[in-house]
């Protein structure tokens, strides 16, 4: 489906079949070409939906002259190289951004890497052996991009008429950016800011001091900054009250921090241990997982902190007070 938002500024909602249900890719024209932001999921139905769409104001696919991704989730990027073979389109994004998309195509050092980094964290086999299917079935559904350009922080940016900066705002994922238009105030806030919801962080598993949540809160920050009127993001509706936003979400982490800080005790447990207390026995394994980032996500930032402390234990890490 797509709607006007604005003369030649469109948002484009695309149909995937996970929890989120719907991804808003948007569009903004000059005379006959195109820039695309975000793609949505690589899906025959999902590419006959943006083909149709395209045509109801106009518009072919080989009008696209620019792509530029937030981040490289298959729901946001899975479609571009398809686009991108089809259209010539430059693909802009950040070089962390094409960093994590070459790892998902070196299946080896990363499914290795994979194992190593959730056995440190106790998780059973079992559960690591679905983690490196969901990264599989992912590595399937990304189709091949190549990168024309490397965006930078605070970059201005320009496409006809519309003008637009560079917001670095990794958390969500490490190299994940936003896109602010100053003369309309808007934010393209893809995963970053969402309307319902606090977007999930992840662990780096490539870098064990990435801290996905401080980087998070000041990604946070530096939209605080930026005159934002209203956001459009990469799920769900725009909206206007962004400060009241902001507060709810840091409100969710200082809560979700201190819940995981109170399974924290003289006895030493493991990641995956705190987590399976924190969550209820009929989860299911995918959701398990997610609990465990999560849980890993405030552990990194209590340790930090000074309040817990981590100890190497044959190779296992385990937590306990300080
Ligand atoms: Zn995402």
């Amino acid at each position: 489906m797509i709607t006007e938002i604005e003369p030649n500024f469109y948002r484009i909602t695309l149909r995937m079949p996970y929890r989120l249900r719907h991804v808003n890719a948007y569009l903004i024209a000059h005379g006959k070409e195109l820039a695309l932001f975000d793609t949505g999921l690589n899906m025959p139905q999902a590419y006959e939906t943006l083909i149709q769409d395209l045509s109801d104001i106009g518009f072919r696919v080989k009008d696209i002259k620019h792509i530029y991704l937030t981040h490289v989730h298959t729901d946001h990027c899975s479609m571009a190289g398809l686009l991108q073979k089809e259209s010539g389109a430059e693909i802009h994004l950040s070089r962390a951004a094409f960093e994590e998309y070459q790892h998902f195509r070196q299946t080896n050092p990363t499914v290795q890497q994979l194992k190593k980094f959730y056995s440190r964290q106790g998780m059973t086999a079992q559960l690591i052996d679905l983690v490196i299917e969901e990264y599989e079935d992912i590595r399937g559904i990304i189709a091949e991009f190549s990168a024309d350009n490397f965006l930078s922080d605070k970059e201005d940016c320009a496409f006809g008429n519309w003008k637009f900066e560079v917001i670095f705002t990794p958390g969500h994922a490490a190299g994940h950016v936003s896109f602010f238009f100053p003369e309309k105030c808007f934010l393209l806030s893809g995963d970053h800011i969402l309307p319902y919801i606090a977007p999930i962080l992840s662990p780096n598993i490539f870098d064990d001091d990435f801290r996905s949540l401080t980087a998070y809160l000041d990604s946070l920050s530096a939209i605080e900054r930026l005159p934002v009127g209203a956001i459009y993001p990469g799920h769900g509706n725009s909206f206007v009250d962004v400060s009241e936003r902001l507060s709810d979400i840091r409100q969710h982490h200082q809560k979700r921090k201190l819940a995981v800080l109170d399974h924290i005790n003289t006895q030493s447990k493991t990641t995956y241990e705190i987590s399976q207390e924190m969550v209820s026995p009929t989860l299911s394994d995918f959701d398990r997982f997610l609990s465990l980032n999560e849980t890993l996500t405030y552990l990194k930032e209590l340790k930090a902190e000074g309040v817990i402390r981590e100890d190497d234990i044959n190779n296992v890490l385990a937590y306990s007070g300080a």
